[in-house]
């Protein structure tokens, strides 16, 4: 059981699974294998174990047998990957996390002077609420940036978090 709000852990069967294949458990891709013309031919896999680091980040190692899977086409859905390293950043030497975040300070602003972050650029993948709420405080900070002070709302701080973590 799980307190609420968080989800129970639960083995759960949708439409897609249902469709069919095998579902394999505690293994990560380890490699792409492409062919002599560049083309992906097989995926290596390999069991892992999860595990935390003292800052509660998850590390993956690989610990069993690997395995290839016969491959010709790989669609990686692995959503955001944190911020696009782009000439900006290097414009205004700023340093991605290695979330591939832009860290900030209770203001909102990053290294840079004069410049705020907010989003998912600052929290990684996240809601539209939390980017909402993220610019609407980012805009308080920039409003007391400019002129002194700021009326308006500032609903949350760059170290909010959810109400439940996992
Ligand atoms: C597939 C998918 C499904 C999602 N579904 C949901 C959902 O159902 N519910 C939910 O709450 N959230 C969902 N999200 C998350 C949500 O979309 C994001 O949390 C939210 O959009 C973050 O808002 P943001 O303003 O921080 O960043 P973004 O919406 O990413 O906006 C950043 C903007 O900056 C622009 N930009 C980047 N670089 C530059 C540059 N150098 N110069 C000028 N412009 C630049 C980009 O083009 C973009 O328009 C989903 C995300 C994805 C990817």
């Amino acid at each position: 059981m799980s307190p609420w709000p968080t989800w129970p852990l639960v083995l759960r069967t949708s439409p897609a699974h249902a469709e069919g294949g095998a579902r394999r458990f505690e293994v990560a891709v380890q490699r792409f294998i492409g062919d002599d013309t560049g083309h992906v031919r097989a995926i290596e896999i390999a069991e892992v174990r999860v595990t935390r680091d003292a800052e509660g980040r998850r590390e993956i190692t690989p610990v069993g047998e690997s395995l290839q899977i016969p491959c010709d086409l790989a669609l990686l859905a692995i959503g955001f990957e944190g911020v696009e390293h782009m000439p900006l950043l290097d414009g205004l030497h700023l340093n991605l996390t290695r979330r591939g975040t832009l860290s900030c300070g209770s203001d909102w602003q990053t290294d840079a002077p004069g410049v705020f972050v907010c989003g998912d650029a600052h929290r990684g993948a996240s809601l539209v609420v939390w980017a909402i709420a993220e610019g609407r405080s980012a805009a308080h900070a920039v409003d007391a940036y400019l002129m002194g002070e700021s009326d308006l709302p500032s609903p949350v701080r760059p170290g909010t978090l959810p109400l439940a973590v996992i």
